[in-house]
């Protein structure tokens, strides 16, 4: 198989240049929570409502359809037991990286229609995972996520990508194609790199990798991983059928008839399943504010009368927007179906009601956006569910329009104070109940932008606290080795310097390591093996040493040791201690096993000395003694002669 991983060093330039998608601060403190052992759901609760946005998607998740609709959650705890912690770390990924990416910057790039079609793709490969022997969860996740290197290449490069998307469609070149010619990279390789970052199997990677033309992944026939890539593959091509018009669809139908007979699924299997997906995809879409399209049932397709012809490639996609939920309740049933049909006619997603008791238990399940309702009925009336409704917290949002046959002061003003936003006068005519509809609308769509907007804002609160410890460690980190950084080396030695000199005698050293004839192992086997070796010796330094001491990076292939409270001779035994670690030590590198030596300096502070950067500075003179009498070997220096 091959897959054009890419090397640490692109990935931390890809990195440094920031836009990279990334789970939030909390997402990914809670991701790494997931993944210790004996972690409780307590501890992960209280992470999950450390952000405020996540909380109430996951208990929404929980209670929705797709959990089996069993008595509703309403505590984060219940939530996360409902759904189990390895479906928690998926659905935290996907929420974050969802939320995070709304608003970036990249013209050419449909971001909706990008989340739209990773959507459908996760539900299609979940409600493919029975047939394809994967776990529900991680098909989920990797459906949602198997593209996501185009979200990044979108991130990093906002001025160009969307030329290259456009030159891609034209097809003269594939898109892997012109991104390699473009960046050097493409999509495939970040997509495996993120996803390894994430965590997940190695399995998932190269699935990901090669989703796209699954043959090319050489998995033998049968085996799980042939299921695991046909199953997303044919996931993908569910999803863009989801994404076109009903007759684009219908002349899909063949393609993904062959598709789905590869993994053993007959054509009227395909179609119920396909149903459940169109269904699963919108519930989800209005979960996470994600558009999508009302779709023709595909069994409805399937048997529909039509010519079919050969499949073609996607033409362009019909635009997407979320059609307005609403209920709509009168205890008249000719009046109950003339509304009901006219709404249905206008494109909306309706559902009725015979009295405000019904009403109300639809407007749990159904949360619409707009309840139109009659005044007086049996059971309970329009103004006393109105109340209900203001009393709760799903309810406090809804748009009500009040049908009413009087149109009094007094009767105005009782309406108006039980909380409906809006009436209209019984017998109504279509045209008004419309424009007053579109005024409703406005303002809820107005609404939930607006509650989006503060979500989000709350979930950066959370994670900036995050980000700050981030960015400290990034400035205080070598990104390489992972050892402090040449800064914060500096800064520790003057604290050591500080507090050796408040209290008399204390000693303080340092070690100045070099590596030997490095520049070699550069030339012989390229930078990449050097920086290997450059890791290995980072880590026997942090073993050699005692753990008082603190080992930085202070750049190229030199390494500082900082040893508090100690004098000259004992510094110079923790060198040789390091030089011999180092000297045995076989380094597994990529071009095989490899051995180094170093040369080490020692300085120790004397009342002479004047600063800090003078200590480092004597030890540097010692460091290049042991070079000049053959290298591969510990020289001290006290004062100003060597020892
Ligand atoms: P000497 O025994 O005299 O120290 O010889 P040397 O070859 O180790 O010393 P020199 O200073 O000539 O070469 C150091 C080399 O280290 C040169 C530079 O390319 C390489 N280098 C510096 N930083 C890095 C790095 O981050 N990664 C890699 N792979 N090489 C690095
Ligand atoms: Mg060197
Ligand atoms: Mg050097």
């Amino acid at each position: 198989m091959t897959i054009e991983v890419i090397s640490q060093q692109k990935i931390d330039e890809l990195r440094a240049a920031g836009n990279l998608p990334s789970p939030g601060g909390v997402a990914l403190a809670i991701m790494e929570k997931t993944q210790q052992e004996g972690v409780t759901v307590q501890e992960i609760a209280l992470l999950i409502q450390s952000d405020p946005a996540l909380a109430g998607r996951l208990i929404k998740y929980a209670n929705s359809a797709s959990m089996g609709g069993r008595r509703p959650v309403a505590a984060v705890p219940d939530a996360v037991h409902r759904v189990g912690l390895s479906a928690v770390r998926h659905l935290v990924l996907g929420f974050s990286l969802i939320s995070s990416s709304h608003y970036a910057p990249c013209p050419g790039f449909d971001y909706p229609m990008f989340w739209a079609r990773s959507l459908a793709t996760a539900i299609a490969n979940r409600t493919l995972s029975l047939q394809t022997r994967a776990s529900a969860d991680e098909a989920f996740a990797s459906g949602l996520l198997c593209e996501i290197g185009k979200l990044a290449l979108a991130g990093l490069y906002p001025d160009s990508f969307g030329q290259v998307l456009d030159d891609a469609s034209k097809g003269m070149k594939s898109l892997v194609e012109l991104e390699n010619e473009h960046y050097a990279i493409d999509h495939r390789a970040i997509t495996f790199t993120l996803l390894k970052d994430w965590g997940f199997p190695n399995i998932f990677l190269e699935t990901a990798y090669h989703h796209d033309d699954p043959d090319a992944g050489k998995f033998e026939q049968g085996s799980r991983p042939y299921y695991l890539i046909h199953g997303l593959h044919l996931a993908t091509c569910l999803a863009d059928a989801c994404l076109v018009d009903d007759d684009a669809r219908r002349n899909l139908l063949p393609l993904l008839f062959a598709k789905a007979a590869r993994l053993g699924i007959e054509a009227d299997e395909l179609v119920a399943l396909c149903d459940r997906i169109k269904l699963e995809w919108r519930e989800w879409g209005n979960l996470l504010g994600i558009p999508t399209q009302h779709l023709l049932s595909f069994s409805n397709l399937a048997s529909a009368p039509n010519e079919i012809t050969a499949p073609q490639p996607l033409p362009g996609a019909v635009p997407l927007l979320n059609p307005l939920r609403i209920l709509a309740i009168d205890d008249d049933p000719i009046l109950r179906t003339l509304l009901e049909k006219l709404l249905v006619l206008k494109g909306y997603q309706v559902k009725v009601a015979r009295d405000g008791r019904e009403g109300l238990r639809l407007a749990i399940d159904f949360a619409p956006q707009i309840i139109i309702t009659d005044w007086k009925m049996p059971e309970m009336d329009g103004l006393v569910m109105c109340q209900a409704l203001r009393g709760s917290e799903e309810g406090e949002r809804v748009y009500i329009i009040l049908l009413t046959a009087q149109e009094t002061e007094d009767s105005l003003v009782e309406a108006f104070d039980a909380g409906v936003d809006d009436y209209i006068v019984k017998p109504f005519n279509k045209r008004v109940l419309m424009a007053r509809l579109h005024a409703g609308e406005r303002i809820v769509r107005l609404h939930e932008a607006l509650a989006r907007k503060e979500l989000e804002l709350r979930g950066v609160a959370a994670d900036l606290a995050i980000t700050v410890r981030q960015l400290h460690d990034l400035a205080m980190k070598d990104p390489l080795t992972r050892l402090p950084n040449r800064r914060h080396g500096l800064e520790r030695l003057e604290q050591e310097w500080a507090f050796a000199n408040r209290r008399q005698n204390r000693s303080l050293s340092v070690l100045l390591l070099d590596i030997d004839k490095f520049k070699r192992i550069n030339d012989q086997h390229g930078h990449g093996v050097g920086d290997e070796v450059l890791r290995h010796v980072a880590k026997m330094l942090e073993r050699s040493a005692r753990s008082e001491d603190l080992s930085c990076r202070l750049g190229g292939e030199e390494f500082l040791v900082i040893c508090p409270e100690t004098g000259l001779r004992a510094a110079q035994s923790v060198a040789e201690r390091i030089r011999q670690a180092i000297e045995v030590a076989d380094l597994p590198t990529a071009a095989g096993v490899l051995r180094v030596t170093a040369s080490i300096g020692v300085a120790e502070r004397t009342p002479e000395i004047a600063s800090p950067a003078e200590l480092v500075r004597l030890a540097d003179e010692a460091m290049y003694a042991a070079k000049n009498s053959g290298r591969n070997r510990v020289v001290a220096i006290r004062g100003t002669g060597m020892v």
